[in-house]
């Protein structure tokens, strides 16, 4: 199955393809992720995308494309695979759709999980990170059993310097601007599901589980 995941910062995107990867045995690309690995795996391209990045600059969508093509040859992703943080725009989406082609491969289901701008600002100055082992918590909603300190391995918990109102709105702004239009492309070809964000995670979980499961019920029915 190949998947999709859009949504506001703060939608749970990371969260909810992780669950879905677990779920299903296919793996969660995180664009944020994969770049990294890429940038610290000492290959040509891992050190042209740096000198993009360390500049904070944009990495321009030939590079990124080509970052994407490699991961998804990978034997991991033979049975699908779920990203989360591409395509950022509708430009990335068509090259999405020209390289699946080739492969003779598509895209099955874009998701987008809704929440409104507000709880997005709400849920990113919110949120508190372990600085040992990532963990991300909500002072909000999922309180830590001790406070300041991560319930999986007891390291602190800090709020990232970019989890502020100005930067969370200008995110905002960024997304609804550059990639909100990526909804409006899935959506015009019939392969966009719209999912309530605002509800809690196991809600946004089973809707999206739901989704899925009729998905592979389809599939299953066009080769049978
Ligand atoms: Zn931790």
């Amino acid at each position: 199955m190949r998947l999709v995941l859009l949504g506001l910062p703060g939608a749970g995107k990371g969260t909810q393809g992780e669950r879905l990867a677990e779920k299903y045995s296919i793996p969660h690309i995180s664009t944020g992720s994969l770049i990294r690995s890429v940038v610290n795996s000492g290959l040509e391209l891992g050190a042209i995308v740096n000198s993009y990045i360390a500049k904070g600059n944009l990495i321009p969508d030939e590079y990124m494309m080509e970052i994407l093509r490699q991961r998804i040859m990978e034997d991991d992703c033979r049975n699908g695979w779920i990203l989360d943080g591409f395509p950022r725009t509708v430009k990335q989406a068509k090259h999405l759709d020209e390289m699946l082609k080739r492969d003779s491969q598509a895209l099955d289901r874009a998701f987008d999980i809704r929440i409104s701008a507000d709880e997005a600002v709400s849920r990113i100055t919110n949120r508190r990170v372990c600085r040992s082992c990532g963990q991300i918590y909500s002072i909000e909603h999922s309180l830590e059993k001790v406070k300041g300190v991560c319930d999986k391995c007891g390291g602190p918990l800090y709020q990232r310097p970019d989890d502020n109102v100005e930067v969370a709105k200008h995110r905002i702004q960024v997304y609804m601007e550059q990639t909100h239009p990526v909804v409006h492309y899935y959506a015009q070809s019939g392969r966009l599901t719209g999912i309530n964000g605002e509800q809690d995670i196991d809600g946004v979980f089973a809707d999206l589980a739901t989704a899925v499961a009729a998905l592979y019920a389809q599939k299953a029915g066009e080769q049978g």
